[in-house]
C-alpha cells in the first residue's frame, strides 16, 4: 500500500515547522532578500538538486526534476517579508527589526521545500518534470515574478501552481475560483493646484482645499455611476496632505489612493474616468489637476480546469469536500498574475487561521501568524498537484 502525500508530508512535518520558524526569525523585505535566497538554494543543494541562482537579476532560484522533455509543470512559493515590527511574542519572532513575515510567504517556502524534497524521492510517478520557483519581492511592484519571467523561469514550462495561507480561513479549508481570483491594482496621485493667499481674503485665491474636496466627491460616482451592475470596482482616497496654518490657503492639496479591479477593460475604463474627473472638477473651480496613475500588478485569472485539478488533488490529499471553496474574488493583488498571462494555472488559498492559536489576526498585521498544522497539507497538496498531471 503506498503512502499517501499527506502521509508523506507529516512524516517530515518537524521539518516544515522547522524550515518555517528558520525564515520566520529572519526576514528581509523585498529585494534585499540576499540571505533568504542563500538559505532556501541550500537547502535545496543538500536534498541533491542543482540550483539556478539570481534568477532575471533578482534573488530568485530554482531547482529543477527533470523526468523527460515535455513541457515541466511550475510550483511557486515566494519568500520576501514586509517591513512591519513584530508583534508576536513567539521564540521564533523576527530577529531582523522592522521586517517581518506577514503574509506568511515563510510557509510558502517551507511547504515548497518540503514539496521538492517529497518528490525527489517519488520521481519515478511523475509524468511531467517540475520546476520549483522560489521568487522575491512579491509585495514590491514590479515584483520579481515579471523579471523571473523575463530571465526565462517559464520556459519549457506550461502550467503553474501556487498556494497562498490565509488566516482568513480555517485550517482544512480550501478557497479558490475559476476566472478572476485577485484584483488589478493600480495607485495614483491627484496635486491640486491654486493660488495660495491669506485664508480671509478668499477671493484673491483659488482654493485648492475646496476643489479636493469636490474631487473627492465626484470620484465616489465612479463605481456608482460609470459601472455596469456585472462590474466592479474600487477607488480609494488614502491620503490628502495640505496647509500650514489655520489662516493660509495653501497653494497645492496632495491626494492619493488606490484603484481595484477584476477586469482590465473596466480597470482601464475606470482610470480614465479618475483622471477625467480629477481634471474637470480642479478646472470648474478654478484650479489645476495634475493625475498620475501608477500601474501595479494585473488581474490574477485563474484557469477553470487548473482549478478543478487543484481541488481533485486536494481531495486526493484528504481535504473534506464541504471545506473546498469556491470563494469570491480578493481585493487584494499578486505578481503571479503574471505567470498566469502567460501559461494556465491555478492559485488557491489554504486556510491557516485559528483563533484558539491566536493565528486570526489579517495578512500585514504586527500579530498575523498561522496554524503550522497546516505546513503538511500545503506540502501535500504541491506534491499532489504534480502526481496528478498526466503525461
Ligand atoms: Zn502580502
Ligand atoms: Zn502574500
Amino acid at each position: 500500500m503506498p503512502e499517501t502525500t499527506l502521509q508523506d508530508a507529516n512524516a517530515i512535518a518537524d521539518q516544515l515547522v522547522a524550515w518555517r520558524r528558520h525564515l520566520h526569525a529572519h526576514p528581509e523585505i523585498s529585494g534585499q532578500e540576499e540571505q533568504t535566497a542563500r538559505y532556501i538554494a541550500d537547502e535545496l543543494e543538500r536534498m541533491g538538486y542543482e540550483t539556478e541562482r539570481r534568477i532575471g537579476d533578482t534573488h530568485g532560484l530554482t531547482a529543477n526534476l527533470r523526468v523527460n522533455d515535455r513541457p515541466a509543470l511550475a510550483l511557486r512559493a515566494d519568500f520576501d517579508a514586509l517591513p512591519i515590527q513584530e508583534e508576536n511574542e513567539v521564540e521564533y519572532a523576527s530577529r531582523n527589526a522592522g521586517a517581518m513575515h506577514a503574509c506568511g510567504h515563510d510557509a510558502h517556502t517551507a511547504m515548497l521545500l518540503g514539496a521538492a524534497a517529497i518528490l525527489k524521492e517519488k520521481k519515478d510517478q511523475l509524468r511531467r518534470s517540475v520546476r520549483f520557483v522560489f521568487q522575491p519581492c512579491e509585495e514590491a511592484y514590479p515584483g520579481g515574478a515579471a523579471p523571473m519571467i523575463a530571465g526565462g523561469v517559464l520556459n519549457n514550462v506550461d502550467a503553474i501552481f501556487g498556494i497562498h495561507i490565509s488566516s482568513q480561513l480555517q485550517p482544512g479549508e480550501l478557497g479558490t475560483r475559476a476566472g478572476a481570483i485577485m484584483s488589478a491594482v493600480n495607485d495614483f496621485g491627484i496635486t491640486i493646484h491654486g493660488k495660495g493667499g491669506h485664508a480671509a481674503m478668499p477671493e484673491q485665491c483659488a482654493d485648492p482645499i475646496v476643489a479636493a474636496a469636490h474631487v473627492i466627491v465626484a470620484l465616489q460616482t465612479i463605481t456608482s455611476r460609470s459601472i455596469s451592475i456585472t462590474d466592479s470596482a474600487v477607488v480609494s482616497v488614502t491620503r490628502i496632505n495640505a496647509g500650514t496654518a489655520d489662516n493660509v490657503l495653501p497653494e497645492s492639496v496632495a491626494l492619493r489612493g488606490t484603484i481595484r479591479n477584476l477586469d482590465e477593460t473596466v480597470r482601464k475604463h475606470v482610470c480614465k474616468r479618475v483622471k477625467e474627473i480629477a481634471e474637470t472638477t480642479a478646472l470648474a473651480l478654478g484650479t489645476r489637476a495634475e493625475v498620475e496613475i501608477e500601474p501595479g500588478y494585473p488581474v490574477v485569472i485563474n484557469d477553470a480546469k487548473a482549478v478543478e485539478q487543484a481541488f481533485a488533488a486536494a481531495r486526493l490529499v484528504g481535504f473534506d469536500e464541504r471545506k473546498l471553496l469556491p470563494i469570491p474574488p480578493i481585493g487584494g493583488g499578486e505578481d503571479f498574475a503574471y505567470y498566469l498571462q502567460k501559461v494556465p494555472g491555478a492559485f488557491v488559498f489554504l486556510g491557516a487561521g485559528n483563533t484558539d492559536k491566536q493565528c486570526h489576526y489579517p495578512h500585514h498585521h504586527p500579530r498575523f501568524n498561522i496554524d503550522e498544522d497546516m505546513l503538511p497539507w500545503g506540502t501535500a497538496l504541491h506534491v499532489q498537484y504534480a502526481l496528478s498531471r498526466g503525461a
